[in-house]
């Protein structure tokens, strides 16, 4: 079932939902034990936020948030932080680095971009309200792994970036076998690897197929399972395969991406990303290239996704 809101996930764990998953409609998590609740992600915008914290009070009048942990530094996982301020707020060291006012700054900039970038930009971020938001960077922050304990129970917080985002974090709850991904998992979406390299993002792939767990929450999309995580893999290593051999044979990057035939991932979500996908790729493979830039790629997108000058 994939209702916008508040799902019981049973064990004392949840998620909200923001169907339909694409640009910008994260899900979040809240996991209670011993009367406090441990939230993952907050929204894009501080009303989508509000809207949660109201929705989410059967539980968190009874188990106030404590600790907030953010999975990485994309404004659709962080931009509500400052309405959770209260908690402590946990993120790789990685990942906080990037929690700044100029990111917020920067994506209510690319609004307002003349042309094609800025019009495909209105159309994915038009329902999000970027004016008005303070950077609320954590308060802790962490390498590697660690463990938090809420109210007695141990969530486990282990760093699988760069992968998605430089600073990458997957949550999990081990008596409830339970994970929360963050945005290493999207379910029904194209995954888009803006840090990468994505052979790394495949290692999180088979990291989170090791885990002693049965649901996975993912960064976007509806709660699903090892098989969601099995076949994003298979996509991230169409990506490695494709954008690899057209590397090798000398193409350069815009006759790579229009020369790929997406096959049986045409049909996922955002498509479209398949062009940042493969600058990431011919990025780590040439060191001596001039490092993409994000105007660049969001032409490259907008342009696949038909809106032209
Ligand atoms: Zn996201």
């Amino acid at each position: 079932m994939y209702d916008k809101g508040l799902h019981d996930l049973g064990d004392g764990c949840h998620a909200w939902l923001q169907p339909d998953g694409g640009w910008g409609w994260s899900n979040s998590g809240l996991i209670t034990g011993g009367g406090e609740s441990l939230m993952v992600d907050t929204l894009f915008d501080l009303a989508l936020t509000r809207a949660m914290l109201e929705g989410i009070r059967p539980v968190t009048d009874t188990s106030p948030v404590r600790t907030l942990v953010n999975t990485h530094s994309d404004g659709d996982h962080v931009f509500g932080n400052e309405l959770v301020r209260d908690a402590e707020i946990v993120a790789t060291e990685a990942a906080a680095a990037l929690m700044t006012q100029e990111e917020v700054e920067g994506l209510a900039a690319l609004k307002k971009l003349p042309g094609p970038r800025g019009d495909f930009v209105r159309k994915v971020f038009g329902p999000f309200e970027f004016e008005g938001i303070t950077a609320t960077p954590p308060t802790r922050t962490f390498s590697g792994e660690t463990s938090l304990d809420v109210g007695g129970r141990e969530v486990r917080l282990i760093q699988v970036g760069p992968a998605h985002t430089p600073g990458d974090a997957i949550v999990q709850v081990p008596d409830a076998r339970l994970l929360y991904a963050g945005d290493v998992l999207f379910i029904g979406g194209t995954p888009i690897v803006w840090a990468g390299p994505v052979e790394r993002w495949i290692a999180a792939c088979d990291l989170m197929l090791e885990l002693p767990v049965d649901r996975i929450v993912p960064g976007h999309g509806p709660v699903g399972a090892k098989p969601d995580v099995a076949r994003m893999r298979e996509y991230l290593v169409f990506v490695q395969q494709e954008a690899g051999k057209r590397f090798e044979d000398g193409l350069d990057v815009d006759a790579a991406i229009a020369s790929i035939d997406l096959g049986e991932w045409s049909g996922l979500n955002e498509s479209s990303r398949i062009a940042q996908n493969v600058v990431n790729v011919y990025d780590h493979r040439d060191p001596d290239r001039e490092p993409a830039n994000r105007l660049d790629v969001l032409g490259r997108i907008a342009a696949l996704e038909g809106f032209t000058v």
